[in-house]
């Protein structure tokens, strides 16, 4: 229920920004908006690699889940999954379902919407976009500004739902026609990070992707983000 009021108190703000925007386009909103996609793209990248290394808490069961060999519906793996799950705070959950995702990623493209990025608006784009508009009001911003911090807004809400299409079929129209304009990042360009969880973390366009798989490679380096993260324990 409070997903779904943040939900909608998030679609009401940006509703009513836009609006505000439309009466004074400018040609600058154009290059801002991209930069704010890229920006979101970015941030999709960094708390996906903090997520996928950050190690869960150990000894609550959520290695027994996670290499659980019987039927994911059955009586004994939904209790064990609920007595583990009880024991997380919502980011730890996250933490867990970032690296389940790598064994199983399609169940991410199962998932409704409203549960791809419930938590992401309720916790992070919701109270941020509250903030942006006190900014916004208090201070005589420029437009263009404006328009790429909601662009910002729009694509790091979406982020998880944009990742859920990766790793679908059926897809809406939308989705496709910025996939074929690369404004959205198609299967094929997710494919390497699966395939070594090394690289390409960001998944809304992947236009970070460059920069971000530079500093994982000099973090990795410097002894952070190990392997060990990857799995529960
Ligand atoms: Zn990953
Ligand atoms: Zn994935």
């Amino acid at each position: 229920m409070i997903i779904r009021i943040a939900l909608l108190a998030l679609a009401c703000i940006l509703a009513a920004d836009i609006g505000w925007m439309a009466l004074s386009a400018s040609f600058w909103m154009l290059p801002a908006m991209l930069a704010g996609w890229y920006a979101a793209d970015m941030a999709s990248g960094v708390v996906h690699m903090y997520m996928d290394y950050k190690p869960s808490r150990a000894g609550i069961g959520l290695d027994k889940i996670f290499f659980y060999e019987g039927s994911r519906e059955s009586a004994e793996y939904l209790a064990l999954r609920d007595a583990a799950f009880s024991q997380l705070n919502p980011v730890e959950r996250l933490i867990y379902d970032f690296k389940n995702h790598h064994p199983r990623p399609d169940a991410l493209g199962r998932r409704s919407m409203v549960t791809q990025i419930g938590s992401t608006v309720l916790f992070a784009t919701l109270p941020f976009t509250i903030l942006a508009n006190i900014v916004f009001l208090l201070f005589p911003l420029p437009l263009w500004l404006i328009a790429g911090v909601l662009t910002f807004v729009v694509g790091a809400s979406f982020a998880q739902y944009f990742h859920g299409t990766l790793h679908r079929k059926d897809n809406p129209l939308i989705v496709r026609a910025m996939q074929r304009t690369k404004l959205l990042m198609n299967a094929e360009d997710h494919r390497r990070h699966h395939e070594t969880l090394q690289c390409d973390f960001s998944t809304i366009n992947g236009w970070s992707n460059p920069a971000l798989n530079l500093v994982f490679n000099a973090m990795r380096r410097r002894g952070y983000l190990r392997d060990e993260g990857l799995i529960p324990n």
